[in-house]
């Protein structure tokens, strides 16, 4: 089985009476000669290393090596845990669990690039805020998994996911598309409004550029991780409630594409435009490396 476009993924999920998280499962199981079972288990060992590193994010308040990040998902965890949080239960858990796992990243902590390690935050920031506020059970986040893994593979044959190559569009709003399909189709939506989901989500963040100061995953990183949390589940209750895309999500992906190569490369993760030239995000470079830029 194929699938090249969103298109196509609705089409196939309609014609087998799949979700594409089961379409997915098929694929990787065609692909590579393992039983279903085998990669079940796979994915759900993802799922434990993700919730592994949520864990431990939301305890350990030590700053990353770069003493510029670190010690903000205990602070949200313990806001969110007073009841004090604005965005709801389903986001701000998502947020809290978001920013464990991007500040266990630059802990060098154990993390699942979903679909890098830039924007590893947001999938299981919102599969473990499900789970957590409406008891979604781990073989639903497992399947979630495949769910996000087929809008991924699609946006990654089409365009980009990495910041390097597309900004950070490319990484943080690929993410943040996956994780709202996933959220769509975990709450009952049928393929055609997860992929609107995704669209919606993906149309966000059309633009957004990548700049990390330093040259280092952490600043702006970790917290448009939290943001896209926020998005994503925006994205879902948008094509749950019936509302669509008026660009097909193929085309969406396509300007994404087509916004990437426009980019300079100032813009995209080489730490020369953005963020990353402000006069602080200068400083910082300087007390890290000891060089002017
Ligand atoms: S700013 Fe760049 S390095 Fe940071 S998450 Fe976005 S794409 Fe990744």
């Amino acid at each position: 089985m194929k699938v090249q476009s969103m298109k196509e993924l609705i089409e196939v999920c309609e014609r087998e009476q799949k979700t594409i998280g089961e379409i997915m499962l098929m694929m990787e199981t065609e692909k590579s000669g393992k039983d279903q079972n085998t990669i079940i288990n796979m994915m759900e060992e993802r799922l434990i290393k993700m919730k592994e590193a949520v864990d431990c994010g939301i305890k350990d308040a030590s700053t990353a090596p770069s003493g510029i990040s670190g010690g903000d998902a205990v602070r949200m965890y313990d806001y969110v845990n007073q009841g004090k949080s604005l965005s709801g239960n389903y986001v701000s858990n998502a947020m809290s669990f978001s920013l464990a796992t991007s500040e266990n990243n630059a802990r060098m902590g154990v993390i699942v690039a979903t679909p890098t390690a830039g924007a590893a935050g947001i999938l299981p920031g919102v599969l473990f805020s499900l789970h957590k506020n409406d008891g979604t059970p781990y073989k639903d986040l497992v399947m979630g998994l495949f769910t996000a893994s087929m809008l991924g593979f699609i946006i990654a044959n089409r365009s980009f996911i990495s910041g390097a190559a597309g900004g950070c569009q490319a990484e943080v709003g690929s993410a943040t598309a996956m994780a709202a399909g996933t959220i769509c189709e975990l709450k009952g939506g049928t393929p055609q409004q997860a992929v609107n989901a995704t669209a919606i989500a993906m149309k966000s963040l059309l633009g957004l550029v990548c700049d990390p100061v330093a040259g280092l995953v952490e600043v702006p990183c970790i917290k448009r991780n939290v943001i896209g949390t926020s998005i994503a589940f925006s994205a879902a209750d948008m094509a749950l409630a019936g509302i669509e895309s008026r660009i097909p999500c193929d085309e969406v992906i396509e300007a994404m594409y087509r916004v990437g190569k426009d980019m300079p490369r100032t813009l995209r993760e080489t730490a020369l435009g953005g963020l990353a030239t402000t006069e602080t995000g200068k400083q910082v470079k300087e007390r890290l490396f000891c060089k002017k830029s």
